[in-house]
């Protein structure tokens, strides 16, 4: 298992077919103001890439890669990081499955749906939350803050096995597809200002 750190853009020796997971890292929650800082990505191998965002540096086979129709981004909570890729990186991400909806069609047994809790109930692995709130926008990561950024990667691809056979068991995984194939519609809205704003509600 290793961790490796790119900086401005993936390095063309770095190729993923399938699938990948990926997550990312910014200076804060909200769209409109925090830019992205980091894109953690990993095959599922135990391996991590993380690839910080470096201001100004067109990260073109990122991009390529969020694009690439024939590679599905499983993320936890894709919501929020699709529209960071949309509005930081100006691509639109698909195809995308995200573990968070997966957990919360499948999992109605429990209403905790963050990864540490089906890290933990799924899986048997603890995470640590301890970075989650360290400085991303800094030009150079601690030996903790790249682990803690490779763990939000390395589970997904177990995390995603899992959870599709309890949504298949549940009768759930059509309504799951639909669900993700609407991720980049929830994102536009988010960015077009209806976060908060259900427009399905009555
Ligand atoms: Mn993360």
């Amino acid at each position: 298992m290793a961790i490796f750190l790119h900086h401005g853009d993936l390095p063309e020796s770095v190729r993923f077919s399938g699938s990948v997971a990926v997550d990312t890292e910014t200076m804060g929650l909200n769209l409109q103001r925090d830019r992205l800082c980091l894109v953690q990505l990993s095959a599922g191998d135990g391996d991590a890439h993380l690839v910080r965002i470096v201001p100004g540096m067109d990260a073109i086979r990122l991009k390529a890669l969020f694009a690439d129709p024939t590679l599905l981004k499983i993320f936890h909570f894709a919501r929020f990081d699709v529209a960071m890729v949309a509005r930081h990186l100006g691509v639109a991400c698909a195809p995308v499955y995200c573990t968070k909806i997966a957990s919360k069609l499948c999992r109605t047994n429990t209403d905790r749906h963050g990864l540490k809790d089906i890290c933990r109930d799924l899986l048997g692995v603890e995470l640590s939350k301890e970075q989650q709130t360290s400085d991303w926008g800094a030009e150079s990561f601690s030996a903790e803050q790249q682990q803690y950024a490779a763990n939000d990667v390395l589970h997904l691809h177990r995390l995603k096995e899992k959870l599709d056979a309890l949504l298949v068991r549940e009768g759930r995984a059509e309504l799951a597809l639909a669900c993700f194939a609407f991720l980049g519609t929830r994102a536009a809205l988010d960015l077009a200002g209806w976060a908060e704003n259900d427009i399905f509600a009555h």
